[in-house]
């Protein structure tokens, strides 16, 4: 398909080259042919006129002399010459010019065509990744329905359990369908409200949020704060920082600190979020903000408690912005991320 689309651009761009050179070669060649015609008519004038004006000479002779340089001087073999040999260049012209933009478009529409190809690759990954990450829950939702309705003595408490079980699931579900709705919507920072926020706020509001989820690990969240406004959306704001604190506190071991550390610089409001917990190998770091993906170590340790969503949503925010997100960690040492939005 990208193969035959290709093809079909680069003949469009060479048919607009072609309409193009074209419409120049013949005004080059009515513009030099007029000139052609115009010196000769101008030698023979001129030559007349000399004639005229030379005196000695009987009127005769003067004529037959004005005869034979008339028609030296307008020797129409030389004049269709000239012209033939004009159309012959431009036509040469117009030849190479022809096979070299042919090159050049065809180079061209590859180029053009070749991020349409990377999007429709990259939106035929997010769909087959989605419906992988869609099926896991619904098959499992599905399974233990159907193995408690074939058990003909379940209890209250089984079907409590099952209940239990299918809200798990759908928790789930809807979590993963807010996740991939905010990753395929196509808000640019233009279209979002921008206000004046305080990061410091904002961290305020989610550290305290999070706090119950912290104290089921015994992990402490501490906040150093200093008063840093950007430009921003509050809510994607909020969603930023409580996506780098949720992930602290869930790759924490039991009894870890979190820290969050607002600051800024001359250029950027600054939210550092660092953990003590298992930390990210270094060849997983680049790719940890493509969709879906998770270490292997993420893995083992939060099972399926999480999808691999959050961090491409947060760079998805960053990029909104014109902001930035960086990881620094070493394995078993912890991980810091560090987020930085312009200042108003
Ligand atoms: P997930 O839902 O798996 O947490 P994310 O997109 O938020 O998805 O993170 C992607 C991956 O980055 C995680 O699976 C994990 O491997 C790694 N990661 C993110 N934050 C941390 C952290 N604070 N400590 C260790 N690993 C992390």
């Amino acid at each position: 398909m990208f193969h035959s689309a290709r093809l079909k651009l680069t003949a469009w761009y060479l048919l607009i080259i072609f309409c193009i050179s074209l419409f120049f070669s013949l005004t080059v060649y009515q513009i030099l042919t007029f000139e052609v015609d115009r010196f000769a008519s101008r030698q023979r004038s001129r030559l007349e006129s000399r004639m005229m004006e030379s005196e000695g000479i009987p009127a005769e002779m003067r004529i037959r002399l004005l005869q034979r340089q008339a028609v030296l001087a307008l020797d129409p073999e030389l004049i269709s010459e000239a012209k033939n040999r004009i159309s012959l260049a431009l036509l040469g012209l117009n030849v190479v010019i022809l096979g070299l933009s042919g090159a050049l478009s065809y180079f061209l529409a590859g180029k053009t065509l070749r991020p349409i190809q990377n999007m429709l690759e990259e939106q035929k990954r997010f769909v087959a990744d989605a419906s992988h990450e869609l099926r896991t829950p619904i098959t499992a939702l599905k399974s233990s329905i159907e193995v408690h309705l074939r058990d003909g003595s379940m209890t209250l408490p089984d079907a409590k359990s099952l209940l239990n079980s299918a809200k798990d699931q759908v928790d789930r579900l809807s979590t993963l369908s807010d996740s991939l709705l905010e990753l395929s919507s196509n808000d640019s920072s233009e279209s979002t409200v921008k206000e004046d926020v305080d990061i410091a706020e904002v961290a305020q509001k989610v550290v305290s949020e999070m706090q119950p989820i912290a104290s089921q690990k015994s992990c402490r969240v501490v906040l150093d704060q200093s008063e840093a406004r950007v430009r921003i959306s509050s809510h994607d704001l909020y969603r930023l920082t409580s996506i780098l604190v949720d992930n602290a506190i869930k790759y924490s071991q039991h009894g870890g600190e979190v820290r969050v550390t607002i600051s800024k610089n001359k250029k950027y409001g600054i939210c550092m979020v660092a953990d003590q917990g298992i930390g990210i190998p270094e060849a997983d770091q680049k790719h940890i903000f493509d969709r879906f993906y998770r270490a292997e170590d993420a893995r083992k340790s939060n099972g399926s408690n999480g999808y691999g969503l959050g961090l491409s949503i947060a760079k998805k925010i960053v990029d909104q912005y014109k902001g930035f997100v960086r990881v620094k960690s070493r394995p078993g040492h912890g991980a810091t991320f560090v987020v930085g939005i312009p200042m108003t």
